[in-house]
């Protein structure tokens, strides 16, 4: 069997655990095998449909008043709990920050080989080749893993999300786990409301990102009146983070947000590589920069030489303009 962790929270699913069903669908195709779902927590139940449109014929639901939010070890612990019931070749869960802290959970606790950020899988009854990420996203790795179960992350935002409707309803397969007391440990115990919760920028068609160039956080006003136009979300480089302009949580890069919009504008952005690893699922990039030399113009679609405190505002001007 092929077991799929899905993300969600609260009932939110996570695209990329759809682009892994996409993987999870060709492997379990390709050894022959069943695959089924974990969705963890009540609220889990609410995706069971959407799982049936992307071809998963089972879903396991680990239910438990304690489940209701995120908690590491204890979603470790439910898929350990499935695993000990069936034959399982390979578990996968898609890789973001989550899919890889409960991999780790459950490789530590089951001794069992973990390949993160992997973009191909190729399995026999011998082995496990994957073809995965390393330095986030600069350099692919060709890796082996030998073992009973192998537990994989799939790369978010490079392979596509494939509807694949089945035929007939998705069995629903309920579980009450039972936990170790370390379980819990680690849990989301309250949730801050982002003052300016709008459009993430993870999810945003259009992504408008500030560097150095911006030159401090009252600079980002017109990034984020062209944000706004755009219906767009606004990110920075490190420095602009590093410098306290904008807050860690709009970091694009290695150590921030991947995102994957259709149009990246980045203002005042050199395009460090550790910068562009975070922006290379972008379709479109539009760098705007003094400097032609910078290293982000030979990687971007559309560039503009000049000084983004003037072409930023002539944009927010053009746009609306052609809005009337
Ligand atoms: P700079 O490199 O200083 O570039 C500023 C650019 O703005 C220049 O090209 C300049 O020509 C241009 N400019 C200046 N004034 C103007 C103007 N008025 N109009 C238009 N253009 C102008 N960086 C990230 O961004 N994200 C990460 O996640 C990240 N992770 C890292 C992890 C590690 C382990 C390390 C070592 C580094 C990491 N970095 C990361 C830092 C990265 O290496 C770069 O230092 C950083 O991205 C540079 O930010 P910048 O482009 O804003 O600044």
């Amino acid at each position: 069997m092929i077991i799929a962790i899905i993300e969600h929270d609260r009932g939110t699913l996570h695209n990329a655990s759809l682009e892994m069903l996409t993987v999870a669908r060709a492997l379990a195709a390709d050894r022959d095998t069943s695959l089924a779902a974990l969705l963890i927590g009540e609220s889990g139940r609410e995706i069971v449909k959407t799982l049936g449109a992307y071809g998963v014929p089972v879903a396991y639901l680990a239910v438990d008043d304690s489940l209701e939010d995120y908690a590491p070890r204890a979603w470790a612990e439910s898929a350990l709990a499935v695993m000990d019931q069936e034959n399982v070749e390979v578990v996968l869960a898609a890789g973001t920050d989550r899919g890889h802290e409960v991999l780790a959970h459950v490789a530590s606790l089951a001794d069992l080989p973990l390949a993160a950020n992997c973009l191909e899988v190729k399995l026999d009854d011998e082995r496990c080749r994957v073809t995965r990420q390393r330095w986030g996203g600069s350099l692919l790795e060709e890796a082996e893993l030998r073992g009973e179960t192998y537990l994989l992350s799939i790369a978010p935002h490079l392979i596509p999300a494939e509807e694949t409707p089945l035929d007939g309803e998705v069995e629903i397969r309920e579980f009450q786990p039972s936990f170790s007391d370390r379980a819990f440990r680690v849990q989301v115990t309250g949730r801050e409301q982002d003052e300016k919760a709008g459009i993430s920028l993870t999810d945003a068609r259009v992504v408008i990102g500030g560097g150095r160039g911006v030159g401090g956080a009252e600079g980002f006003t017109a990034l984020e009146e062209l944000a706004d136009l755009l219906d767009g979300a606004v990110g920075g480089s490190r420095v602009a983070t590093n410098n306290g302009w904008r807050p860690h949580k709009d970091q694009i890069g290695q150590t921030g947000n991947r995102i994957a919009p259709d149009l990246y504008i980045a203002c005042g952005i050199s395009g460090a590589i550790q910068h562009m690893v975070g922006c290379q699922g972008a379709k479109n990039i539009l760098a705007i920069n003094t400097d032609p030399q910078a290293p982000i113009m030979e990687k971007a679609d559309y560039v503009v030489v000049g000084d983004l405190h003037e072409v930023v505002p002539a944009i927010v001007d053009e746009v609306k303009q052609r809005k009337r």
